[in-house]
């Protein structure tokens, strides 16, 4: 699969001295019956001087002029970006609410990433479920083996649970790989750091909960960060998940207790370790922390922003000793391991899309989507397209769907408004066949409808009873922040979703993920344009 990859991607590097060799050819044996191509001059002016047949031509040639590198080893600096949860239709929503809040109609706004020159489909199941969890995602990703729900950098052979068989059949991860070739490198999320996809960088467990404690011969997660052995160690970690690392006598600088029962200090047990091996090892848990980073003086950092996840993009001006913003870590973390000749490799998940979704808040995930968007500016922002390879992509999507015909640049939250129907003066609230309105995006299942004024947590809506099914909304402001979406099938929480994800790529390599894949095949590109393995 790989090599015919890589002929596909020297056809078309050479494509066009092909094509120009083949049409010099053909004009001197059968120049007799050659029609003449129309220009776009021949088209009706309205066609050629309009802004989409104008804008399509600049997109093909901007994307003529992209040039593919298959070098192995070409990308000295690889960033991952996996946006939990961020499913086709939350990208989407999250476009149309990025461009709305520009004040344009949204639909035709392009986050970040969607200006990358490749993208791709990515095919998201565990190979015992057809639905995925992000255990079993991040470890394809991160492992290049697909393997069971709810297990990390194990194979598909040991059960869930299974101490004694993970043991004997782990994983070796991308960032063990790029700390053994003496490259740095750094893990930033907004979720747990021993939350799934985090720790698939550095964790071997057959349990993803297992975050603060496991059997007998296993050990838990935030031990396994601490005592992560390849090459120097991770050198830049940021996140939340504070918890997992206090013995539970110990409250933290925000009143919240520790989970631990050994009653090891995992913090203090980093700062020795790393200051042991001579650097100078910091650890913040605060904004003022944060700002107060000295990037030349700092060899190894641990931020640990919050107990458990960090808060909701939207919600973060709640925090009590603040936080910083995804787009803010990731710019950090890139001048953190920037310092290395031998390039880097960094994982930036944007964790609490998939929260929000789990909520029914479709709020919450694309103000997330939107800043995670932010966040690969800045990456793209201050890195350069010949040396690093960007991978933005979704470990899974979600059940929310954008339907009905709302008229063009209706509020992507908004009830649905149609364009006027035949004599009808205005566009008007569509009607379903129940008589209430509805809005443009839905859940297919969840907990359903509630308001929560304007309540920034989406996790407000664990507090209240399930009421899936239609309601009447005509009261609600579906646009506030605390308004959650109605669901069809009650569940507890609302689910991943099985359809493909999206890729997007720019840099060294990025043209292999065209296409439909695996989602395992990530790794081995970046294994491949990084120089990972030979
Ligand atoms: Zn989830």
């Amino acid at each position: 699969m790989q090599l015919n990859r890589f002929t596909l991607g020297f056809a078309l590097a050479f494509g066009v001295t092909l094509a120009a060799c083949h049409s010099g050819k053909s004009e001197t044996v059968a120049s007799e019956a050659a029609p003449t191509k129309a220009t776009a001059s021949h088209l009706p002016e309205t066609q050629r001087n309009s802004s989409w047949f104008q804008d399509a031509r600049d997109a093909i040639a901007d994307a003529s002029a992209v040039t593919i590198n298959n070098q192995p080893g070409a990308a000295r600096n690889v960033i991952l970006f996996v946006g939990d949860g961020m499913g086709i239709s939350t990208v989407t929503a999250a476009r149309i609410l990025a461009g709305q809040q520009q004040g344009k109609p949204g639909e035709e706004y392009q986050l970040s990433f969607e200006k990358m020159p490749f993208a791709g489909l990515i095919k998201t199941y565990n190979t015992n479920q057809q639905t995925p969890d992000s255990a079993g995602t991040a470890t394809a990703m991160l492992s290049g083996v697909k393997t069971k729900a709810g297990v990390l950098n194990v194979d598909e052979t040991v059960a869930r649970g299974d101490c004694a068989g993970s043991l004997e059949r782990p994983l070796t991860t991308a960032v063990e790989l790029a700390e053994e070739l003496g490259k740095r490198t750094g893990i930033v999320s907004t979720a747990r750091i021993t939350h799934a996809t985090p720790a698939a960088a550095y964790a071997k467990v057959p349990e993803r909960g297992w975050e603060h404690a496991a059997p007998t011969g296993c050990k838990d997660i935030a031990t396994q960060m601490v005592e992560f052995a390849a090459g120097d160690g991770v050198d830049v970690i940021m996140g939340g998940g504070r918890r997992s690392f206090l013995p539970k006598d110990v409250t933290d600088s925000e009143g919240k207790s520790g989970k631990r029962e050994d009653g090891i200090n995992l913090i203090e047990a980093w700062q020795e370790r790393y200051s042991r091996a001579g650097g100078n090892a910091v650890y913040i848990e605060d904004q003022a922390g944060f700002d107060g980073i000295d990037v030349t003086d700092t060899d190894k950092l641990l931020g640990l922003f919050a107990s458990s996840h960090m808060r909701y993009e939207a919600d973060r001006q709640n925090d009590k000793a603040g936080e910083p913003s995804l787009s803010a870590m990731t710019g950090k973390a890139i001048e953190l391991l920037n310092k290395s000749e031998r390039g880097y490799f960094l994982l930036v998940e944007s964790g609490r899309i998939d929260h929000g979704h789990h909520a029914g808040s479709a709020f919450n995930a694309l103000t997330d989507a939107v800043e995670m968007a932010n966040a690969v500016q800045v990456a793209m922002d201050s890195t350069s397209a010949e040396d690093t390879l960007i991978i933005v992509t979704a470990d899974h999507s979600h059940v929310m769907t954008i339907a009905g015909y709302p008229t063009r640049g209706n509020p992507i939250l908004g009830k649905v408004v149609t364009n006027n129907r035949e004599g009808a003066p205005e566009p008007e609230v569509a009607l379903a066949a129940d008589g209430k309105p509805y809005t443009t995006i839905t859940y297919a299942n969840g907990l359903g409808h509630a308001h929560y004024g304007d309540s920034t947590d989406a996790d407000d809506r664990y507090e209240d009873p399930v009421s899936a099914g239609r309601q009447d909304i005509s009261a609600s402001d579906t646009e506030s922040s605390g308004y959650h979406q109605e669901a069809l099938v009650p569940l507890g929480s609302e689910t991943h979703a099985g359809e493909d994800v999206g890729v997007w790529a720019r840099g060294p390599g990025a043209h292999l993920l065209s296409g439909t894949n695996e989602q395992n095949l990530i790794f081995h590109v970046m294994a491949h344009a990084g120089g990972l393995l030979e």
